[in-house]
C-alpha cells in the first residue's frame, strides 16, 4: 500500500496535535475541524478502507471504538459525540488510511449530509 500522510504522522515526519497513542493506534486533532472537538483515530497498521479489513482486523477495529469512547470522555463529551468512518471517495474519504472521526461539542443532524 502507498504511504499516506497519516503514515507520515505516525512516523513523526509530519507534525500533528496528538491526543492519544498506544501500540495499536494513534489519535490526533483534525487539521480542518468540523466541530469544537474533531479527532481522528488511525490504526498504526494501515488499512486503506473499511472494506479492506478482514477477520484478522476485528480486534483492532473493536479497539478503535473503545479508544474513541475513552477519548470522547477525556474531552468531556461522553454524553454526546458522533463517530464517522468514510469508505470511498463518494462517501467523503480523502485519506486512504482507515480512520475514525470523533466529533463532539455541537449538535449533529440526522440524516447526515
Ligand atoms: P476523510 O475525508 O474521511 O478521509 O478524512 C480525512 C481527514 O483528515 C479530514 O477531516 C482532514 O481535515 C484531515 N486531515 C488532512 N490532513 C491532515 C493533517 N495533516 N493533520 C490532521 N488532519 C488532517
Amino acid at each position: 500500500m502507498m504511504d499516506t500522510l497519516f503514515s507520515k504522522i505516525i512516523a513523526r515526519q509530519i507534525p500533528a496535535d496528538i491526543v492519544y497513542e498506544d501500540e495499536l493506534c494513534l489519535a490526533f486533532r483534525d487539521i480542518n475541524p468540523q466541530a469544537p472537538v474533531h479527532i481522528l483515530i488511525i490504526p498504526k497498521n494501515p488499512i486503506p478502507k473499511v472494506i479492506d479489513a478482514t477477520e484478522a482486523d476485528k480486534d483492532l477495529l473493536g479497539h478503535l471504538l473503545i479508544v474513541a469512547g475513552k477519548i470522547a470522555k477525556n474531552e468531556g463529551h461522553e454524553e454526546a459525540f458522533r463517530l464517522v468512518i468514510n469508505n470511498g471517495e463518494n462517501a467523503g474519504q480523502s485519506v486512504f488510511h482507515l480512520h475514525v472521526h470523533i466529533l463532539a461539542g455541537r449538535n449533529f443532524n440526522w440524516p447526515p449530509g
